[in-house]
């Protein structure tokens, strides 16, 4: 399949200036040349958009949750098989909304890697998928009721292995209590940075990344001086985490959607008294630290936690639109962040157009770099060069 794609504003992924009047040539799942002006190009198909950007990247998501209100209730009310369908059904709708790779950071089953193969076989329809399967937490610990419990470096190694074992891609650690166990404590250690030390590296001996859920101040640091590849969150971060970050080239993936929606829809009362609780804690200072690490010069990719209380999967533009309105991101940057870095964190060929690159990549109707609202429903999405969805 050979496709013609004519735009105004093409948006490479990176920082560099967009380019304005090219065809991108589309050949054999990879983008073939991109061409000044309206050059005649032979296609099966030819399109007209007013911006081309590269499909999204969620670093970020569960896919057995749908963004009830309450969490738990996903595990205790659902059944294993109806969360399989769930995971089916939530990484057709990210593609549909123009999010083209996920990285599945902890769900209960090995649902979302098993989905990882059969969308690589073409037999399934969703975005390439990068699962860490359990999550490893400390007894007790944050998402103990679908995580890993795990005490001791040893046993951390060994956990490590299993989720190597089941086929997962990267690996998820719990540095701190989070929002949506009932009885964790966002800003209290967890995992230990010994338990960390040991996970990470075992996860490196066998090519894996490691993201670290942490929230509290002392456990960002712990996971930062541990090893990990991102920290999931990082609300609570100062100063001295900021320079570890920069140090050590550690990403932030920021999560604002997560404390956001469950900020939101506070008055909708279906959610736990615990989560309104901690979340709005975090509300307060999310956004402020958050905006303190991007200006210090800290490397932040795209992750929504989508799953999450009223935080969707074919949600994701509004985290890159939160990105750019809370921490100050120029419309250009955030959905860079969304794309080339977050490609660069989670180690995958996509995030970036370029000839020879793989083709995957949205048809917008605005120009994404006046306004980052426009990656909100993209007419069209293409993915590994086929045309994955068309907005009727
Ligand atoms: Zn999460």
């Amino acid at each position: 399949m050979r496709l013609g794609i004519r735009t105004g504003h093409f948006y490479d992924g990176t920082t560099a200036a967009p380019r304005s009047n090219v065809t991108v040539v589309i050949d054999d799942g990879r983008i073939a040349q991109v061409v000044a002006g309206d050059a005649s190009v032979e296609a099966d198909r030819t399109y007209e958009a007013v911006s081309v950007v590269p499909g999204l990247i969620n670093c970020h998501v569960h896919l057995e949750m749908n963004g009830q209100p309450d969490t738990l209730s996903v595990y205790l009310l659902r059944t294993p098989i109806e969360r399989t369908l769930d995971v089916a059904l939530n990484a057709r709708l990210s593609l549909e909304a123009g999010v083209t790779t996920v990285r599945d950071l902890g769900g209960a089953e090995a649902s979302a890697i098993a989905l990882r193969d059969a969308v690589a076989r073409g037999e399934h329809v969703g975005p390439t998928i990068v699962p860490a399967g359990r999550a490893l937490c400390m007894t007790g610990g944050h998402g103990h009721f679908i995580g890993r419990e795990t005490d001791g470096p040893w046993d951390a190694r060994k956990a490590v292995r299993e989720q190597l074992k089941a086929g997962a891609g990267c690996i998820k650690l719990i540095a701190t209590g989070g929002v949506l166990t009932k009885g964790a404590v966002p800003g209290q250690d967890q995992l230990s940075e010994e338990e960390m030390r040991a996970a990470i590296t075992e996860a490196r001996t066998h090519g894996m990344r490691v993201a670290a859920h942490a929230i509290g101040t002392n456990g960002i640091k712990n996971a930062l001086r541990a090893g990990v590849n991102s920290i999931e969150h990082g609300h609570l971060l100062d100063d001295e985490a900021i320079g570890l970050f920069k140090e050590r080239g550690t990403y932030l993936v920021p999560t604002l959607a997560a404390v956001w929606r469950i900020y939101e829809n506070v008055s909708s009362g279906a959610q736990p008294g615990y989560v309104v609780r901690k979340a709005t804690e975090l509300f307060e200072h999310a956004g402020e630290n958050i905006r303190k690490a991007w200006k210090a010069g800290v490397t932040i990719a795209g992750g929504s936690d989508a799953g999450t209380p009223y935080n969707r999967h074919e949600d994701y533009a509004y985290e890159v639109e939160l990105m750019s309105t809370v921490l100050g991101m120029t419309p250009q940057q955030a959905l860079t962040a969304a794309t080339a870095t977050a490609a660069q964190l989670i180690g995958v060929d996509a995030g970036v157009l370029a000839e020879g690159r793989p083709a995957d990549l949205l048809l917008l109707d605005r120009d994404a770099g006046a306004d980052v609202r426009a990656l909100r429903e993209p007419r069209v999405v293409i993915k590994g060069g086929a045309v994955a969805h068309e907005r009727a």
